[in-house]
Protein backbone atom coordinates (compact mmCIF):
# COMPACT_ATOMS: atom_id res chain seq x y z
CA UNK A 1 0.00 0.00 0.00
CA UNK A 2 2.57 2.44 0.79
CA UNK A 3 4.90 1.61 -2.21
CA UNK A 4 1.47 2.48 -4.54
CA UNK A 5 1.30 5.89 -2.59
CA UNK A 6 5.24 6.56 -3.17
CA UNK A 7 4.60 5.25 -6.93
CA UNK A 8 1.50 8.09 -7.25
CA UNK A 9 3.22 10.55 -5.23
CA UNK A 10 6.52 9.79 -7.15
CA UNK A 11 4.67 10.50 -10.66
CA UNK A 12 2.73 13.87 -9.88
CA UNK A 13 6.45 15.07 -8.96
CA UNK A 14 8.10 14.16 -11.94
CA UNK A 15 4.91 15.27 -13.87
CA UNK A 16 5.48 18.69 -11.69
CA UNK A 17 8.84 18.94 -13.27
CA UNK A 18 8.10 17.99 -16.46
CA UNK A 19 5.56 20.57 -17.02
CA UNK A 20 7.54 23.23 -15.25
CA UNK A 21 10.53 22.23 -17.75
CA UNK A 22 7.87 22.78 -20.22
CA UNK A 23 6.80 25.80 -19.59
CA UNK A 24 3.40 25.19 -18.04
CA UNK A 25 2.33 26.40 -15.13
CA UNK A 26 0.58 25.77 -11.40
CA UNK A 27 -3.21 25.66 -13.54
CA UNK A 28 -1.89 22.74 -15.91
CA UNK A 29 0.07 20.47 -13.15
CA UNK A 30 -4.05 20.86 -11.08
CA UNK A 31 -5.39 19.38 -13.89
CA UNK A 32 -3.02 16.70 -14.28
CA UNK A 33 -2.10 15.61 -11.06
CA UNK A 34 -5.52 13.63 -11.18
CA UNK A 35 -7.25 11.48 -13.02
CA UNK A 36 -10.11 13.76 -14.40
CA UNK A 37 -12.56 10.74 -13.81
CA UNK A 38 -12.37 7.72 -10.79
CA UNK A 39 -15.07 5.77 -10.68
CA UNK A 40 -15.43 2.91 -7.83
CA UNK A 41 -18.23 0.36 -8.19
CA UNK A 42 -19.31 -2.46 -6.14
CA UNK A 43 -19.80 -5.69 -7.67
CA UNK A 44 -22.15 -8.28 -6.51
CA UNK A 45 -21.45 -12.02 -7.67
CA UNK A 46 -22.95 -15.12 -7.29
CA UNK A 47 -20.49 -17.57 -6.69
CA UNK A 48 -19.95 -21.56 -7.43
CA UNK A 49 -21.40 -22.51 -4.19
CA UNK A 50 -24.70 -20.26 -4.11
CA UNK A 51 -23.13 -17.24 -2.32
CA UNK A 52 -22.78 -13.59 -3.13
CA UNK A 53 -19.59 -12.42 -3.02
CA UNK A 54 -19.47 -8.31 -3.65
CA UNK A 55 -16.13 -7.24 -4.99
CA UNK A 56 -14.43 -3.42 -5.03
CA UNK A 57 -13.83 -2.26 -8.68
CA UNK A 58 -12.25 0.84 -10.50
CA UNK A 59 -12.15 2.83 -13.36
CA UNK A 60 -9.86 5.85 -13.80
CA UNK A 61 -9.59 8.44 -16.77
CA UNK A 62 -6.53 10.34 -16.50
CA UNK A 63 -6.93 12.51 -19.16
CA UNK A 64 -9.31 12.69 -22.51
CA UNK A 65 -8.12 15.54 -24.23
CA UNK A 66 -5.96 14.34 -26.94
CA UNK A 67 -9.04 11.27 -27.93
CA UNK A 68 -10.18 8.48 -25.93
CA UNK A 69 -8.22 6.91 -22.84
CA UNK A 70 -6.63 3.94 -23.20
CA UNK A 71 -5.03 0.84 -19.98
CA UNK A 72 -5.40 -2.36 -18.91
CA UNK A 73 -7.68 -3.63 -16.36
CA UNK A 74 -5.90 -5.46 -13.62
CA UNK A 75 -7.35 -8.56 -11.48
CA UNK A 76 -5.35 -8.65 -8.00
CA UNK A 77 -5.98 -9.06 -4.28
CA UNK A 78 -3.39 -6.19 -3.61
CA UNK A 79 -5.54 -3.26 -6.04
CA UNK A 80 -5.80 -0.12 -4.56
CA UNK A 81 -7.29 3.10 -5.73
CA UNK A 82 -4.08 4.92 -5.31
CA UNK A 83 -2.59 2.27 -8.05
CA UNK A 84 -4.91 2.36 -10.07
CA UNK A 85 -5.04 6.24 -10.54
CA UNK A 86 -0.84 6.23 -10.99
CA UNK A 87 -1.16 3.50 -13.54
CA UNK A 88 -3.68 5.95 -15.67
CA UNK A 89 -1.46 8.51 -15.13
CA UNK A 90 1.38 6.54 -16.36
CA UNK A 91 -0.39 5.15 -19.26
CA UNK A 92 -0.95 9.39 -20.02
CA UNK A 93 2.62 9.27 -20.89
CA UNK A 94 3.39 5.99 -22.42
CA UNK A 95 0.57 7.04 -25.10
CA UNK A 96 2.08 10.36 -25.25
CA UNK A 97 5.76 9.13 -25.99
CA UNK A 98 4.50 7.36 -28.80
CA UNK A 99 1.95 9.76 -30.07
CA UNK A 100 -1.04 7.68 -30.15
CA UNK A 101 -4.38 9.63 -29.76
CA UNK A 102 -5.38 8.33 -26.37
CA UNK A 103 -5.18 9.72 -22.73
CA UNK A 104 -4.69 7.43 -20.25
CA UNK A 105 -6.83 5.04 -18.49
CA UNK A 106 -6.64 2.31 -15.86
CA UNK A 107 -8.75 -0.12 -14.18
CA UNK A 108 -8.90 -2.93 -11.88
CA UNK A 109 -10.16 -5.24 -9.60
CA UNK A 110 -9.72 -6.47 -6.06
CA UNK A 111 -9.87 -10.12 -6.26
CA UNK A 112 -7.64 -14.04 -6.54
CA UNK A 113 -8.72 -14.95 -9.76
CA UNK A 114 -6.43 -17.77 -8.79
CA UNK A 115 -9.08 -18.66 -6.55
CA UNK A 116 -11.55 -18.37 -8.18
CA UNK A 117 -13.78 -20.74 -11.20
CA UNK A 118 -13.79 -19.58 -14.95
CA UNK A 119 -17.71 -19.01 -14.35
CA UNK A 120 -17.13 -16.86 -11.41
CA UNK A 121 -14.11 -14.51 -13.35
CA UNK A 122 -16.80 -14.87 -16.16
CA UNK A 123 -19.70 -13.46 -14.12
CA UNK A 124 -17.35 -10.79 -12.19
CA UNK A 125 -15.79 -9.62 -15.46
CA UNK A 126 -19.40 -9.35 -17.51
CA UNK A 127 -20.43 -7.39 -14.27
CA UNK A 128 -17.88 -5.00 -13.97
CA UNK A 129 -18.21 -3.79 -17.90
CA UNK A 130 -22.45 -3.44 -16.26
CA UNK A 131 -20.77 -1.26 -13.98
CA UNK A 132 -18.29 1.03 -15.97
CA UNK A 133 -20.53 0.87 -19.14
CA UNK A 134 -21.71 4.28 -18.82
CA UNK A 135 -18.42 5.69 -18.91
CA UNK A 136 -16.39 3.36 -21.68
CA UNK A 137 -16.67 2.54 -25.05
CA UNK A 138 -14.42 2.59 -28.08
CA UNK A 139 -14.96 6.60 -28.79
CA UNK A 140 -14.59 6.91 -24.59
CA UNK A 141 -12.60 4.58 -22.69
CA UNK A 142 -10.71 1.16 -23.89
CA UNK A 143 -9.62 -1.35 -21.80
CA UNK A 144 -6.92 -3.70 -22.02
CA UNK A 145 -5.55 -7.04 -20.21
CA UNK A 146 -3.24 -6.07 -17.61
CA UNK A 147 -1.83 -8.46 -14.40
CA UNK A 148 -4.09 -11.70 -14.48
CA UNK A 149 -6.41 -10.76 -17.20
CA UNK A 150 -5.97 -12.37 -20.60
CA UNK A 151 -7.81 -12.55 -23.80
CA UNK A 152 -10.41 -14.54 -22.63
CA UNK A 153 -11.40 -12.29 -20.13
CA UNK A 154 -11.33 -9.56 -22.74
CA UNK A 155 -13.69 -11.81 -24.92
CA UNK A 156 -16.41 -11.96 -22.30
CA UNK A 157 -16.17 -7.97 -21.89
CA UNK A 158 -16.38 -7.28 -25.27
CA UNK A 159 -19.74 -9.82 -25.39
CA UNK A 160 -20.94 -8.27 -22.74
CA UNK A 161 -20.39 -4.24 -23.92
CA UNK A 162 -21.81 -5.41 -27.40
CA UNK A 163 -25.25 -7.03 -25.76
CA UNK A 164 -25.78 -4.09 -23.27
CA UNK A 165 -24.93 -1.76 -26.84
CA UNK A 166 -26.81 -4.09 -29.06
CA UNK A 167 -24.02 -3.30 -31.58
CA UNK A 168 -20.89 -5.46 -32.36
CA UNK A 169 -18.14 -3.50 -30.86
CA UNK A 170 -14.87 -4.87 -31.17
CA UNK A 171 -13.10 -1.88 -30.55
CA UNK A 172 -14.45 -0.96 -26.84
CA UNK A 173 -11.41 -3.58 -26.07
CA UNK A 174 -7.93 -4.48 -26.80
CA UNK A 175 -6.33 -7.86 -26.22
CA UNK A 176 -9.09 -10.39 -27.63
CA UNK A 177 -8.58 -13.47 -29.44
CA UNK A 178 -7.45 -13.00 -33.03
CA UNK A 179 -10.94 -14.31 -34.49
CA UNK A 180 -12.96 -11.53 -32.04
CA UNK A 181 -10.75 -8.76 -33.56
CA UNK A 182 -7.17 -9.23 -31.90
CA UNK A 183 -4.14 -7.78 -33.75
CA UNK A 184 -1.17 -10.48 -35.11
CA UNK A 185 2.04 -9.41 -33.15
CA UNK A 186 0.08 -8.17 -29.77
CA UNK A 187 1.55 -11.11 -27.79
CA UNK A 188 5.20 -10.35 -28.60
CA UNK A 189 4.41 -6.20 -28.45
CA UNK A 190 5.86 -5.42 -25.40
CA UNK A 191 9.47 -7.62 -25.49
CA UNK A 192 9.52 -6.08 -29.61
CA UNK A 193 9.39 -2.57 -28.29
CA UNK A 194 12.33 -3.44 -25.61
CA UNK A 195 14.46 -4.70 -28.35
CA UNK A 196 13.90 -2.14 -30.48
CA UNK A 197 14.92 0.52 -27.68
CA UNK A 198 17.81 -1.68 -26.87
CA UNK A 199 18.68 -1.45 -30.55
CA UNK A 200 18.53 2.15 -30.40
CA UNK A 201 20.21 2.96 -27.55
CA UNK A 202 23.44 0.34 -28.89
CA UNK A 203 23.69 2.82 -31.80
CA UNK A 204 23.70 5.54 -30.12
CA UNK A 205 27.01 4.17 -27.94
CA UNK A 206 28.46 2.37 -30.41
CA UNK A 207 27.80 -0.73 -29.47
CA UNK A 208 26.56 -3.55 -32.34
CA UNK A 209 24.08 -5.71 -31.29
CA UNK A 210 26.28 -8.65 -32.59
CA UNK A 211 28.96 -8.59 -30.26
CA UNK A 212 26.93 -7.16 -27.18
CA UNK A 213 26.84 -8.82 -23.85
CA UNK A 214 22.86 -8.34 -22.15
CA UNK A 215 22.09 -9.55 -18.56
CA UNK A 216 18.15 -9.99 -18.01
CA UNK A 217 16.65 -9.67 -14.61
CA UNK A 218 13.42 -12.24 -15.08
CA UNK A 219 12.61 -15.09 -17.50
CA UNK A 220 8.69 -14.55 -17.39
CA UNK A 221 6.38 -13.60 -20.39
CA UNK A 222 8.70 -10.30 -20.85
CA UNK A 223 12.06 -11.64 -20.41
CA UNK A 224 11.52 -14.61 -22.04
CA UNK A 225 10.66 -12.96 -25.22
CA UNK A 226 12.85 -10.22 -25.15
CA UNK A 227 15.95 -13.19 -24.46
CA UNK A 228 14.78 -14.81 -27.34
CA UNK A 229 14.56 -12.02 -29.80
CA UNK A 230 18.19 -10.82 -28.32
CA UNK A 231 19.79 -14.52 -28.83
CA UNK A 232 18.31 -14.85 -32.35
CA UNK A 233 19.89 -10.95 -33.34
CA UNK A 234 23.47 -12.38 -32.00
CA UNK A 235 23.69 -10.61 -28.58
CA UNK A 236 25.39 -13.07 -25.84
CA UNK A 237 22.85 -13.25 -23.32
CA UNK A 238 25.37 -13.57 -20.04
CA UNK A 239 23.26 -13.41 -17.47
CA UNK A 240 19.48 -14.42 -16.82
CA UNK A 241 17.88 -14.32 -13.49
CA UNK A 242 15.13 -15.58 -12.04
CA UNK A 243 13.17 -15.22 -8.21
CA UNK A 244 15.22 -18.05 -6.95
CA UNK A 245 18.81 -16.54 -8.65
CA UNK A 246 20.68 -16.30 -11.74
CA UNK A 247 22.56 -17.87 -14.05
CA UNK A 248 26.04 -16.51 -15.60
CA UNK A 249 28.04 -17.54 -18.44
CA UNK A 250 30.67 -15.37 -19.89
CA UNK A 251 30.60 -16.83 -23.56
CA UNK A 252 26.64 -16.95 -23.78
CA UNK A 253 24.08 -18.97 -22.42
CA UNK A 254 22.08 -21.08 -24.59
CA UNK A 255 18.67 -19.49 -24.31
CA UNK A 256 16.67 -22.15 -26.95
CA UNK A 257 17.94 -24.36 -24.16
CA UNK A 258 16.92 -22.35 -21.25
CA UNK A 259 13.60 -21.79 -22.78
CA UNK A 260 12.95 -25.27 -23.20
CA UNK A 261 13.46 -26.02 -19.24
CA UNK A 262 12.08 -23.01 -18.16
CA UNK A 263 8.43 -23.83 -16.22
CA UNK A 264 5.38 -21.69 -16.89
CA UNK A 265 5.78 -19.12 -13.68
CA UNK A 266 9.51 -17.86 -15.58
CA UNK A 267 11.89 -20.66 -13.21
CA UNK A 268 14.53 -21.89 -14.84
CA UNK A 269 17.64 -21.48 -12.63
CA UNK A 270 16.45 -24.28 -9.66
CA UNK A 271 17.41 -26.87 -12.01
CA UNK A 272 21.09 -25.63 -12.03
CA UNK A 273 24.03 -26.28 -9.34
CA UNK A 274 26.13 -23.21 -10.49
CA UNK A 275 24.01 -19.87 -9.79
CA UNK A 276 24.67 -16.33 -8.68
CA UNK A 277 22.34 -14.06 -6.61
CA UNK A 278 20.44 -11.56 -8.41
CA UNK A 279 22.48 -9.09 -6.42
CA UNK A 280 25.74 -9.94 -8.47
CA UNK A 281 23.66 -10.76 -11.61
CA UNK A 282 23.70 -6.82 -11.59
CA UNK A 283 27.50 -6.14 -10.98
CA UNK A 284 28.71 -8.30 -13.68
CA UNK A 285 30.95 -7.23 -16.78
CA UNK A 286 28.68 -6.66 -19.66
CA UNK A 287 27.31 -4.04 -22.18
CA UNK A 288 23.38 -3.79 -21.72
CA UNK A 289 21.91 -4.62 -18.46
CA UNK A 290 17.39 -5.08 -18.84
CA UNK A 291 15.56 -5.05 -15.67
CA UNK A 292 12.58 -7.67 -16.78
CA UNK A 293 11.21 -8.85 -13.24
CA UNK A 294 9.71 -6.42 -10.27
CA UNK A 295 10.38 -2.94 -8.83
CA UNK A 296 13.00 -1.21 -7.55
CA UNK A 297 16.35 -3.64 -8.52
CA UNK A 298 18.78 -1.40 -8.99
CA UNK A 299 19.15 0.94 -6.03
CA UNK A 300 21.38 3.45 -4.45
CA UNK A 301 23.23 0.76 -3.11
CA UNK A 302 24.11 -1.46 -6.34
CA UNK A 303 23.84 1.81 -9.12
CA UNK A 304 27.61 2.61 -8.67
CA UNK A 305 28.83 -0.82 -9.28
CA UNK A 306 27.11 -1.24 -12.52
CA UNK A 307 29.21 -2.37 -15.66
CA UNK A 308 27.09 -1.49 -18.06
CA UNK A 309 26.94 1.61 -20.51
CA UNK A 310 23.00 1.19 -21.22
CA UNK A 311 20.30 0.37 -19.11
CA UNK A 312 16.81 -0.76 -20.55
CA UNK A 313 14.06 -0.75 -18.37
CA UNK A 314 11.43 -3.63 -19.30
CA UNK A 315 9.69 -3.92 -15.83
CA UNK A 316 7.62 -1.20 -14.40
CA UNK A 317 9.96 1.10 -11.97
CA UNK A 318 13.13 -1.28 -11.29
CA UNK A 319 15.06 1.99 -10.98
CA UNK A 320 15.14 4.04 -7.73
CA UNK A 321 15.30 8.06 -7.75
CA UNK A 322 18.46 7.80 -6.01
CA UNK A 323 19.93 5.05 -8.19
CA UNK A 324 18.40 7.30 -12.09
CA UNK A 325 20.78 10.31 -10.29
CA UNK A 326 23.62 8.46 -10.11
CA UNK A 327 23.42 6.50 -13.18
CA UNK A 328 23.02 9.57 -14.92
CA UNK A 329 26.00 11.24 -13.61
CA UNK A 330 28.04 8.37 -14.27
CA UNK A 331 27.33 8.53 -18.03
CA UNK A 332 24.98 5.40 -18.09
CA UNK A 333 22.35 5.93 -20.63
CA UNK A 334 19.00 5.04 -19.12
CA UNK A 335 16.22 4.13 -21.24
CA UNK A 336 13.21 4.50 -19.02
CA UNK A 337 10.13 1.91 -18.54
CA UNK A 338 7.46 4.33 -20.28
CA UNK A 339 9.48 4.37 -23.39
CA UNK A 340 10.77 0.80 -23.34
CA UNK A 341 7.28 -0.93 -22.49
CA UNK A 342 5.28 1.50 -25.11
CA UNK A 343 5.33 -1.70 -27.48
CA UNK A 344 2.22 -3.00 -26.32
CA UNK A 345 -0.13 -0.27 -25.82
CA UNK A 346 1.08 0.71 -29.68
CA UNK A 347 -0.18 -2.81 -30.91
CA UNK A 348 -3.03 -2.38 -29.40
CA UNK A 349 -3.55 0.81 -30.29
CA UNK A 350 -3.21 -0.53 -34.42
CA UNK A 351 -5.71 -3.64 -32.42
CA UNK A 352 -8.54 -1.19 -32.42
CA UNK A 353 -7.69 0.87 -35.90
CA UNK A 354 -8.12 -2.37 -37.33
CA UNK A 355 -11.64 -2.94 -35.63
CA UNK A 356 -12.80 0.96 -36.06
CA UNK A 357 -11.89 0.06 -40.12
CA UNK A 358 -12.73 -3.51 -40.17
CA UNK A 359 -9.34 -3.99 -42.24
CA UNK A 360 -7.02 -6.58 -40.98
CA UNK A 361 -3.08 -6.53 -41.03
CA UNK A 362 -0.79 -9.07 -41.53
CA UNK A 363 1.91 -9.90 -38.90
CA UNK A 364 4.74 -8.28 -40.53
CA UNK A 365 2.56 -5.27 -41.19
CA UNK A 366 1.76 -4.66 -37.59
CA UNK A 367 5.65 -5.17 -37.05
CA UNK A 368 6.91 -2.67 -39.83
CA UNK A 369 4.37 0.06 -38.16
CA UNK A 370 5.29 -0.83 -34.10
CA UNK A 371 9.01 -0.69 -35.64
CA UNK A 372 8.41 2.80 -37.04
CA UNK A 373 6.25 4.20 -33.98
CA UNK A 374 9.35 2.79 -31.26
CA UNK A 375 12.55 3.86 -33.42
CA UNK A 376 10.54 7.51 -33.49
CA UNK A 377 9.88 7.64 -29.90
CA UNK A 378 13.07 6.79 -28.83
CA UNK A 379 14.98 8.90 -31.01
CA UNK A 380 12.53 11.68 -30.24
CA UNK A 381 13.21 10.94 -26.11
CA UNK A 382 17.16 10.86 -26.51
CA UNK A 383 17.06 14.45 -28.78
CA UNK A 384 15.32 16.09 -25.96
CA UNK A 385 17.26 14.77 -23.87
CA UNK A 386 20.44 16.04 -25.52
CA UNK A 387 19.17 19.63 -26.36
CA UNK A 388 17.82 20.00 -22.71
CA UNK A 389 20.29 18.29 -20.79
CA UNK A 390 17.92 16.12 -18.80
CA UNK A 391 18.11 12.55 -18.29
CA UNK A 392 15.87 10.12 -20.50
CA UNK A 393 13.30 9.49 -17.93
CA UNK A 394 12.43 13.45 -17.42
CA UNK A 395 12.76 13.75 -21.15
CA UNK A 396 10.56 11.12 -21.68
CA UNK A 397 7.83 12.54 -19.15
CA UNK A 398 8.14 15.73 -20.87
CA UNK A 399 7.52 14.38 -24.23
CA UNK A 400 4.51 12.13 -23.20
CA UNK A 401 3.09 15.14 -21.14
CA UNK A 402 3.36 17.52 -23.99
CA UNK A 403 0.32 16.22 -26.29
CA UNK A 404 -2.21 16.16 -23.29
CA UNK A 405 -1.12 19.82 -21.95
CA UNK A 406 -1.24 21.68 -25.35
CA UNK A 407 -4.81 19.64 -26.29
CA UNK A 408 -5.73 20.75 -22.81
CA UNK A 409 -4.87 24.26 -23.71
CA UNK A 410 -6.37 24.17 -27.13
CA UNK A 411 -9.57 23.32 -25.94
CA UNK A 412 -9.66 25.92 -23.36
CA UNK A 413 -10.19 23.92 -20.16
CA UNK A 414 -6.83 25.76 -18.86
P1 LIG B 1 6.15 -12.72 -15.10
O1 LIG B 1 5.42 -12.95 -13.81
O2 LIG B 1 5.79 -13.51 -16.30
O3 LIG B 1 7.72 -13.02 -14.84
C1 LIG B 1 8.45 -12.42 -13.80
C2 LIG B 1 9.87 -12.99 -13.78
O4 LIG B 1 10.59 -12.30 -12.74
C3 LIG B 1 9.95 -14.48 -13.42
O5 LIG B 1 11.04 -15.07 -14.10
C4 LIG B 1 10.20 -14.44 -11.91
O6 LIG B 1 10.85 -15.63 -11.43
C5 LIG B 1 11.11 -13.24 -11.81
N1 LIG B 1 11.10 -12.63 -10.48
C6 LIG B 1 10.04 -12.46 -9.65
N2 LIG B 1 10.45 -11.89 -8.49
C7 LIG B 1 11.78 -11.66 -8.61
C8 LIG B 1 12.77 -11.10 -7.78
N3 LIG B 1 12.47 -10.62 -6.58
N4 LIG B 1 14.04 -11.04 -8.25
C9 LIG B 1 14.36 -11.51 -9.47
N5 LIG B 1 13.47 -12.06 -10.31
C10 LIG B 1 12.19 -12.14 -9.88
O7 LIG B 1 6.07 -11.15 -15.37
P2 LIG B 1 6.23 -10.39 -16.79
O8 LIG B 1 4.93 -10.33 -17.46
O9 LIG B 1 7.41 -10.96 -17.50
O10 LIG B 1 6.55 -8.92 -16.27
C11 LIG B 1 7.84 -8.54 -15.79
C12 LIG B 1 7.92 -7.02 -15.67
O11 LIG B 1 7.70 -6.44 -16.94
C13 LIG B 1 6.86 -6.41 -14.74
O12 LIG B 1 7.41 -5.28 -14.10
C14 LIG B 1 5.78 -5.99 -15.68
O13 LIG B 1 5.00 -4.93 -15.14
C15 LIG B 1 6.61 -5.51 -16.86
N6 LIG B 1 5.81 -5.51 -18.08
C16 LIG B 1 5.40 -6.66 -18.67
C17 LIG B 1 4.64 -6.62 -19.83
C18 LIG B 1 4.19 -7.89 -20.54
O14 LIG B 1 3.64 -7.77 -21.65
N7 LIG B 1 4.40 -9.08 -19.99
C19 LIG B 1 4.27 -5.38 -20.36
C20 LIG B 1 4.73 -4.20 -19.76
C21 LIG B 1 5.51 -4.28 -18.61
Amino acid sequence: MAENLNLFTSTQKVIKHSLNKLGFGEEMYELLKEPIRMLTVRIPVKMDDGSVKVFTGYRAQHNDSVGPTKGGVRYHPDVTEEEVKAMSLWMTIKCGIVNLPYGGGKGGIVCDPRTMSMGEIERLSREYVRAISQIVGPTKDIPAPDVYTNSQIMAWMMDEYSRLRENDSPGFITGKPIVLGGSQGREKATAQGVTICIEEAAKKRGIDLKDARIVIQGFGNAGSFLSKFLYDAGAKIVGISDAYGALHDPDGLDIDYLLDRRDSFGTVTTLFENTITNKELFELDCDIIVPAAVSNQITGENAPNIKASIVVEAANGPTTDEATKILTERGILLVPDVLASAGGVTVSYFEWVQNNQGYYWPEEEVNTKLTAKLVDAFNNVYNLSQSRRVNMRLAAYMLGLRNVAEASRFRGWV
